[in-house]
């Protein structure tokens, strides 16, 4: 089959991989679309964040492997095991790998988990034509869930978590600092839970454009200064989601925020920054982080079945496999207009 298989940084090739028969434990699922995401370009461009070198201790797996860890596809067949799932089922996938027996798992934080992994950062992932999953990776898909919607799941659910996690309550302000894809599902989701004004802050023009459409106020921070902007017109937001991972948009968050409020940061953050402790302090304020999510992909997918999170807009192109190298990886940093870029890799 063909896969896009992740060798080293910048080394990514669409080439003919083999598919080992499945397991008895196993599902082997046909993929349908598979979004790309920022943590795949940080594999892609600096190799962060994939396994490389050692084994990962749950999977077995290292580099060569192949990405992808947002994606839809139907059930192709069920291992001999496997209870609860038909051949012909349409699925996403929560692609958390986790030991399910530490103190974390035991207590239900299986996104803590002292071994936490991802399909498709430390094992085989869903830039391929198959993949072999766990059955508890799989959710079923509502009928009215098309495959496109289903592979923003798992970005969604990022920013699901992120906001329940967060401070935020019916009628308050908020503010996101980064609109690309992540941060755009983070508006989206800031409304659902009852956000009153959403500002969006970020540098580029297009991805504002975008912000706006979604009904959020564009603040272009090479042009304003968002804290006057922000405080200004509603004395501080209650929550400042940080999804950019920058040093300016950490602080730009914290002084946003507005006394007893909160940056939520759901960025990864390429390397160490530095806080205004003492603002943080005067204010009361707290800085809270997430990583993925967890019990929450029914909800993501009962919201998107029920209209209330329209994902579809956060789309901005389609490529087919043998594309996702020029007009995936390369392109999503050169075009700052793009938003997420779906693979198509089966037609189903
Ligand atoms: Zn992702
Ligand atoms: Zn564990």
């Amino acid at each position: 089959m063909k896969a896009a298989v992740f060798h080293a940084a910048k080394d990514v090739r669409v080439e003919q991989v083999e598919l080992p028969a499945t397991p008895a434990d196993k599902v082997k699922v046909k993929v349908a679309y598979a979004g790309i995401c920022g943590s795949d370009l940080h594999a892609y461009h600096h190799g962060i964040g994939v396994q490389i070198g050692t084994p990962h201790p749950l999977s077995g797996k290292m580099a060569p492997l192949t990405l992808g860890h947002e994606f839809s596809g139907v059930i192709e067949e069920v291992g001999q095991e496997v209870s609860g799932w038909q051949v012909g089922d349409r699925v996403t996938i929560e692609p958390l790998i986790y030991c399910g027996a530490c103190a974390n798992c035991r207590s239900g934080n299986y996104n803590r988990c002292d071994q936490v992994g991802f399909v498709g950062l430390n094992d085989n992932g869903g830039f391929a034509e198959y993949v072999l999953l766990e059955p508890r990776t799989l959710h079923k898909l509502p009928d009215n869930v098309s495959f496109e919607e289903a592979a923003l799941a798992e970005p969604t659910a990022v920013a699901l978590h992120a906001v329940r996690e967060s401070k935020l309550k019916v009628g308050n302000n908020v503010a996101v600092f980064g609109v690309g894809p992540i941060g755009l599902l983070t508006i989206l989701a800031a409304q659902s839970a009852g956000a009153a004004r959403v500002y969006a802050v970020d540098v580029s023009a297009e991805r504002l454009e975008l912000a706006a459409r979604l009904g959020a106020i564009p603040i272009n921070s090479l042009q304003q200064d968002a804290a006057s902007v922000i405080l200004g017109e509603t004395g501080g937001v209650a929550v400042a989601y940080e999804a950019a991972g920058v040093q300016a948009t950490l602080t730009s968050a914290l002084s946003v925020v507005k006394k007893g409020g909160e940056v939520m940061v759901i960025a990864a953050y390429a390397a160490p920054v530095q806080l205004n402790m003492m603002e943080l302090m005067i204010k009361e304020a707290s800085v809270t982080s997430i990583l993925a999510y967890r019990h929450i992909f029914p909800d993501v997918l009962a919201l998107i079945s029920s209209g209330k999170l329209d994902v579809k807009q956060v789309i901005t192109k389609k490529i087919t496999l043998d594309q996702i190298v020029e007009d995936g990886f390369e392109l999503l940093v050169q075009d700052k207009s793009q938003a997420k870029i779906l693979v198509q890799v089966n037609e189903l």
